[in-house]
């Protein structure tokens, strides 16, 4: 099976080839297919902004800039400046019955990588898992989304421009591609997208025991404590929430206040966006929804919850087409904002008797890729974090452990298989490949067979 061509992927055929030819690339070749990257970006930075400006239906240069362009070239930064280090073969300890012996693990490429792409940072989340399959030495077939179309052309034009195709190249077209695209016989698939889509990635590449790596969404919780100043919590509640309009992976889904607080925290968050947001309406100044049937969806949640007899708060500002920052207070509990990610600038405020009861809130819904908790006091925060598994935490703040060169990133159950970012990243596109080698004796060749009393004596020794 994994020798047939594919026709409808030339390219796979011709890198497969090439990683099994030229297995292990050596520091320098890889150090240099960084660079590229880097260049690739840096000489583009303009149009790239541009053109995700266009998709968008409008973003602001900076939130591109910001969330995008800098955590990619901090990550090119990070994985040049430690691969050397990373690369090195580890010795391993040798238990005494194998001794005199050695053993180590050598980091050797994967092969041919995968990497399905999400239209919400369409830049940092092709090319930020390119950093982690090249670094560790592999080739990469990049799939992006169809919904940021200007986006994917343009990568596949400059990828062709700064990379061998045998090294990586882009796939663009929709739905039916992309089930083509994961039914490949990759070496690994890294896979953004939607729990629901992840499911189906991993249902394809099962066919061919391709490895994966899922990076996917949910329902990440805020949790701000009794004790916490709630003009602290707001102004990270806004920055990680209607950054991209909301449409990000780790924004807070939904914040969880002591009861009896959360108008108080809605008047500190609105007070905050309008401070935030001040020409919401001009360019660059508030993002735009992807589609208008992601936008529908939105805007329907939101009449559903008033409906079931929520309180709707939004600040002042004119804020055009674009959906405006919406609170929403008392939403009822089967509504959609409290079922489904809601992945858009509306955030639902729920409030809890006690922080057990706020932990039961969240263990209801499946596991997290983003976890805040907002306390000065040890004990709360204990009981948080012991309380809620996720993928990642920051605690008083928001977004910020995706930003962290040696943090892993990546969720848990539905939110994610695997990890990826610097060191961790590295690994995971690696095999670590064990090898042992006998001093100049080994024991277990005198034992025998034929199996006599030295045999017995081993058995007696090692078996206890
Ligand atoms: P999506 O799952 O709809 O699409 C992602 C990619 O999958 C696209 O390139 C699409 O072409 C492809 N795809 C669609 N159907 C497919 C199929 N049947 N087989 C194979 N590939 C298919 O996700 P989206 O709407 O682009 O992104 C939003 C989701 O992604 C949200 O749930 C968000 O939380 C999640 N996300 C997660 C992270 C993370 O790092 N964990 C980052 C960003 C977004």
């Amino acid at each position: 099976m994994k020798d047939e061509a594919h026709p409808e992927f030339p390219a796979f055929d011709t890198m497969r080839k090439a990683s099994r030819r030229d297995r292990l690339p050596e520091l320098a070749t890889r150090k240099d297919r960084l660079s590229s990257l880097r260049r690739m970006v840096v000489e583009n930075r303009d149009e790239i902004a541009r053109v995700i400006d266009t998709d968008f239906g409008g973003r602001p240069r900076k939130e591109t800039e910001l969330l995008e362009i800098v955590p990619l070239l901090n990550t090119l930064r990070n994985t040049s400046r430690h691969l050397g280090r990373w690369m090195r073969d580890e010795r391993r300890h040798v238990a005494w019955p194998f001794q005199p012996g050695s053993a180590w693990v050598r980091h050797e490429p994967l092969g041919v990588v995968g990497i399905i792409s999400p239209w919400n940072y369409p830049l940092l989340l092709a090319l930020g898992p390119l950093v982690d399959v090249l670094g560790a030495g592999n080739r990469a077939m990049i799939k992006p989304s169809e919904l940021t179309p200007g986006f994917s052309e343009l990568l596949k034009r400059l990828v062709s421009n700064y990379f061998d195709a045998d090294v990586v190249t882009v796939e663009t077209g929709g739905v039916e591609v992309a089930q083509a695209f994961s039914a490949l016989p990759f070496d690994h698939l890294i896979f953004t997208g939607s729990t629901a889509v992840g499911r189906k990635v991993m249902q394809a590449a099962a066919a061919n025991l391709t490895p994966v790596t899922l990076e996917l969404g949910g329902k990440s919780p805020a949790v701000v404590a009794p004790d916490y100043p709630l003009d602290k919590a707001a102004r990270s509640i806004v920055l990680g929430k209607f950054t991209n309009a909301g449409q990000t992976c780790i924004a807070p889904d939904y914040v969880l206040v002591p009861e009896g607080k959360a108008e108080a925290l809605a008047r500190q968050i609105i007070d905050r966006i309008e401070s935030a947001y001040p020409a919401a309406r001009s360019e660059g100044g508030y993002a735009d929804i992807i589609t208008a049937r992601h936008r529908n969806r939105l805007v329907e949640a939101v009449e559903e919850a008033r409906e079931g007899g929520a309180t709707i708060l939004r600040p002042s500002g004119d804020y055009g087409d674009k959906i405006a920052p919406t609170l929403v207070i008392d939403a009822p509990g089967q509504c959609l904002l409290l079922r489904e990610e809601i992945f858009g600038p509306i955030l639902p405020i729920v409030t809890y008797g006690s922080l057990d009861e706020a932990l039961a809130f969240i263990n209801r819904h499946a596991r997290p890729l983003a976890l805040y908790a907002f306390t000065d006091d040890r004990t709360a925060r204990g009981t948080i974090l012991d309380g809620a598994i996720s993928g990642g935490v920051t605690l008083n703040g928001t977004l910020l452990h995706i930003a962290q060169d040696d943090l892993p990133f990546g969720g848990v159950g539905d939110s994610g298989i695997g990890a990826y970012h610097g060191r961790d990243g590295f690994r995971r596109m690696s095999h670590a490949r064990s090898i042992y080698k006998p001093g100049f004796f080994n024991a277990f060749e005198v034992i025998g067979p034929p199996f006599g009393k030295l045999a017995d004596f081993v058995i007696r020794v090692l078996g206890r």
